[in-house]
């Protein structure tokens, strides 16, 4: 019942057998790791420390606060806070990577040279569009709300569901939560619900996990969210467009950190009639970029043609190298082509 179309009988057999004598894993996930990231990464490495096997979490770069009741034991190698020498090793003594919640190498970032080029088998859980990582064990869905689901329904495959339990359970949960905004979203199948129902009856303590991810505001983020809600926010209803722009100057009045601009564009396209949101944000020496859509706008088409990304239909990001005066300007001069698309809109 719980097995996609994207789980292949004989890819699961081919795993199995590579898995029936005790390996050792170094798992990844894309940079600036989101609970999808960190949660399926860890449901897997603590799955297959069950069945016997090693494991080894390396995220390319460190994950935000909310997430640090996530990981048990300091399990998750942060590459850029590491030694990279260390992780180089530790990586090639490995038996098998593992890429979870990204599917282009390249959103590895400076651990990418890490992975490329080794010559060993390779396990990919993702469910992104438009993969260039053709691995060895390939589960790969677009279809699938979250690379989560994903790792359930391996787990489910492999026949192994009784190895579930609280841990595991909690960090499958914490990324279909955040992947379906909350069982918001149209991937929000009847498979979805059934797997968090299968997370409460095995003790997942979903209602704490929804408090750990959402109440979990620093003074400072909530008060840069007031300023930009009531200073910053451009609503172009003529366009069913709203955006934020954010500069660095501002996110050093807020003192902002990492990962305290998470989810801010979604107050944006939450306006009554909005179908198109962004947020610019000076970052890094460049522009990065988030937009988010309902219905049928696909903002990853946008992001794609126009800001160096991509992502899903419904939720993208891209970058731009101008400055942030010179990326509004370009975004709002592009709007009136998509005018007649985005006044189609159902929302
Ligand atoms: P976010 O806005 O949360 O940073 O990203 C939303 C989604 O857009 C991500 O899950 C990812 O799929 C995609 N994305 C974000 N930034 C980029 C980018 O620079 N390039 C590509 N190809 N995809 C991106
Ligand atoms: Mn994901």
């Amino acid at each position: 019942m719980l097995e996609g179309p994207s789980i292949q009988t004989d890819m699961v057999k081919a795993l199995e057998d590579f898995l029936s004598v005790p390996r050792k894993v170094a798992i990844t996930m894309h940079h600036n790791p989101d609970a999808d990231a960190l949660g399926s990464a860890l449901g897997l490495a603590r799955y297959l420390k069950k069945k016997g096997h090693q494991t080894l979490v390396i995220s390319p770069s460190a994950y935000p606060g909310f997430l640090e009741w996530l990981p048990q034991d300091g399990e998750v190698i942060v590459f850029e806070e590491a030694e990279t020498e260390d992780i180089k090793q530790a990586i090639d003594a490995c038996d098998l990577v593992a890429y979870l919640d990204f599917s282009v190498p390249s959103r590895m970032e400076a651990l990418e040279p890490l992975f490329s080029g080794l010559d060993k088998p390779s396990l990919l859980l993702d469910h992104h569009i438009a993969p260039t990582i053709q691995a060895t064990f390939h589960f790969w869905d677009p279809a699938a709300a979250a690379t989560a689901q994903m790792v359930y329904r391996l787990i489910a495959a492999m026949g192994d569901l009784e190895l579930l339990d609280p841990h595991i359970g909690e960090a499958i949960y914490a990324g279909i939560v955040t992947d379906t905004g909350s069982f918001k979203y149209p991937s929000t199948s009847r498979e979805v619900h059934e797997i968090a129902g299968h997370m409460i009856d095995i003790g997942v303590p979903t209602s704490t996990i929804h408090y750990r991810i959402y109440d979990n505001n620093s003074e400072n983020r909530l008060r840069l969210l007031g300023y930009l809600l009531s200073e910053k926010l451009r609503v172009l209803p003529e366009y069913r467009t709203a955006y934020f722009t954010l500069s660095a100057d501002e996110q050093e009045r807020f003192c902002t950190e990492k990962g305290d601009t998470e989810g801010f564009v979604n107050y944006a396209l939450s306006i009554r009639d909005i179908v198109f949101a962004a947020i610019f944000m000076e970052k890094e020496g460049k522009i990065k970029i988030s937009f988010r859509s309902i219905g049928s706008f696909p903002v990853n088409e946008f992001a794609q043609a126009h800001f160096n990304g991509g992502g899903h239909k419904n939720a993208a990001g891209g970058a731009s190298h101008v400055s942030l005066e010179e990326t509004e300007k370009l975004f709002l001069s592009l709007l009136p082509q998509y005018k007649e698309q985005l006044l189609n809109v159902k929302r």
